[in-house]
């Protein structure tokens, strides 16, 4: 009997699945090549993992959907259950990987390693980083020290957290960095090393799954703005608003004063910041009006928190606040 890792892998589309038709052309096509194009390849370099794939989308991750979302979910919770897998991989587009990945992170038990992967440059590319990537994540997935780290995202030879990771450069394949951690382990196509103990071994699911997300609009922050920003944004089913503010969450007085308005409604305010690195912390107006510092989450990540926690039913803005300020 073969010890070699049994690995689920759960293809969505994106670049790594992309191609061009030719080299030198800049367009490209996501979501082209199926998944056991990858696998073969993985196979015909001697890898030693026992691979199958299950097609869930083939899109560019801008085009991700709350369905596909569940889809995934239902597809790892599954085989979190199913002895015969030892790790799961989801091939993804880079656009929204860090939002699926931290939704996926919030909603899944840690027993199993969970995997996202994806490339900056198409299958087709000279010098592509997608098979490079891949086969990093499946030696990723296939090690179970994996597990008890929640969710982790693989590209250009490092392993970053959920929470941690954000697409930082238009293009490059080091596009991702992680904040406030920046790599939990790095790795090869022959070499695994992880920097620290698993944090979180047999985690049960923090969050269950929405079944429907609540609406959320991002407040982006400019010079200039007046409430008008705000309200265009608003529908009647909103139920929280995260600001991408200027610096720490700032934003103007007249914006601060909107904000406090709808937190009196009861819609939740959680202040993010536009900039791309550093911590939200909490300043006054927080507690005078009910606001939450988002703390080392960016605007579309503390998006999918707040969703998260408004369909788990927690709108009270001290337990929004400890859930941003877990790790
Ligand atoms: N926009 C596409 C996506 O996110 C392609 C970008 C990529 O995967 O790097 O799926």
């Amino acid at each position: 009997m073969s010890s070699a890792a049994n690995i689920l892998i759960l293809a969505t589309g994106g670049t790594i699945a992309g191609t061009a038709g030719s080299a030198l052309k800049r367009d490209y096509r996501p979501g082209q090549i199926g998944i056991s194009t990858f696998i073969e390849q993985a196979e015909s370099l001697g890898l030693d993992a026992n691979l199958t794939g299950q097609e869930i989308a083939a899109i560019g991750s801008e085009d991700i959907t709350p369905e596909i979302w569940r889809s995934l979910y239902r597809a790892c919770s599954n085989a979190m259950v199913n002895e015969g897998i030892d790790g799961i991989i989801i091939t993804h587009g880079t656009d929204t990987a860090e939002e699926t990945a931290l939704l996926l992170d919030l909603t899944l038990p840690t027993t199993k390693p969970v995997v996202l992967v994806g490339a900056m440059r198409p299958a087709d590319a000279v010098g592509t980083d997608g098979i490079r990537n891949f086969l990093n994540a499946v030696r990723v997935a296939s090690d179970p020290d994996a597990a008890g780290r929640g969710v982790l995202l693989v590209m250009s030879d490092r392993i970053i957290s959920a929470r941690d990771a954000r697409k930082a450069k238009t293009s490059g394949v080091d596009a991702f960095k992680g904040f406030p951690r920046d790599a939990v382990g790095t790795v090869t196509p022959s070499s695994l090393d992880w920097f620290g103990e698993p944090w979180a071994k047999g985690r049960a699911a923090r969050y269950a799954m929405p079944t429907d997300f609540p609406h959320v609009p991002i407040l982006y922050a400019h010079a200039a703005m007046d409430r008008s920003a705000v309200d265009c944004l608003l529908t009647d089913q909103t139920r929280g608003l995260v600001l991408a503010g200027f610096g720490d969450g700032n934003a103007p007085e007249a914006i601060f004063d909107r904000l406090a308005e709808l937190a009196e409604a009861g819609i939740s305010i959680v202040r993010a910041s536009r900039v791309d690195e550093g911590l939200v912390d909490r300043i006054p107006l927080d507690s005078q009006h009910g606001f939450v510092a988002a703390r080392g989450l960016g605007p579309a990540k503390a998006r999918i928190l707040l969703q998260v926690l408004l369909a788990n039913g927690i709108s009270a803005p001290e337990e929004i606040q400890a859930a941003f300020d877990k790790r």
